[in-house]
């Protein structure tokens, strides 16, 4: 496999029932007076998960939204996922499990999946790609693998990727696209390079804040760098 193939996010937009007045102004997605904190964002370890992985995840997006962040018990990769010509699991599918069998049941307002196992998507004429992470735009679910933000690095640049991986799929299911037009920001398209993600600071930048805060409804931390100190626990 080539290096271009071995990192590469992904986003997968779906479509959305018609909203019932189509020229009503989309309505934020939590009441008025919700406070970031209120927000709880919950890692969902698919398979076994280093617990210092899931706390760096963790304080990550506290740190770059200021949502809570905890981790559910682990539960097994769906097998239904498993996508056998490769021996890897189909993110999309693991987004459909998470919002059948985890976010209603955990009352949690986004879930985050998180495994080492390999993940892929269908990605233009590629059939089954690797990929970092996936989510659906604004929608309650994302995923993110660490098995490609691992390789030959140290633990703590393969940390940082995780983090950054994490908040940019968080993005995407804040309703945020892929947007290029300021280079280091959040959601910079990693077009195939997990270098685009070491480029990145993993927080929003001003506008990103901005379309999220418009999308919730919440005002969000001015944050304009990640504390790796704080999230690497050091
Ligand atoms: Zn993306």
């Amino acid at each position: 496999m080539t290096r271009a193939a071995l990192a590469a996010t992904a986003a997968l937009a779906v479509a959305l029932p018609a909203a019932p007045h189509a020229f009503a102004a989309p309505q934020p997605r939590f009441p008025a007076g919700t406070k970031a904190a209120d927000i709880e964002v919950c890692l969902q370890p698919l398979g076994k998960v280093d617990a210092a992985v899931l706390r760096a995840v963790e304080r990550g997006i506290t740190g770059a939204f200021g949502f809570t962040a905890r981790s559910l018990a682990e539960r097994p990769l769906p097998a239904a996922a498993y996508y056998r010509p490769r021996k890897r699991h189909r993110a999309d599918k693991i987004l459909d499990h998470l919002v059948a069998e985890v976010v209603s049941s955990s009352g949690c307002d986004l879930v985050l999946g998180v495994t080492t196992s390999d993940i892929s998507v269908t990605k233009d004429e590629h059939v089954d790609w690797g990929i970092l992470g996936l989510a659906y735009i604004d929608s309650q679910v994302a995923v993110i693998s660490t098995f490609r933000t691992r390789k030959r690095v140290s633990r703590r640049v393969s940390l940082m990727r995780t983090v950054k991986v994490a908040t940019h799929e968080l993005g995407h299911a804040l309703g945020l696209d892929h947007d290029d037009s300021v280079a280091g920001c959040m959601m910079n398209d990693a077009r195939g390079t997990v270098k685009t993600v070491d480029a990145e600071t993993g927080v929003p930048c001003k506008h990103e804040r901005e379309a999220i805060e418009a999308t919730m409804g919440v005002d969000l931390p001015e944050v304009t760098a990640m504390d790796w100190a704080v999230v690497l626990g050091r």
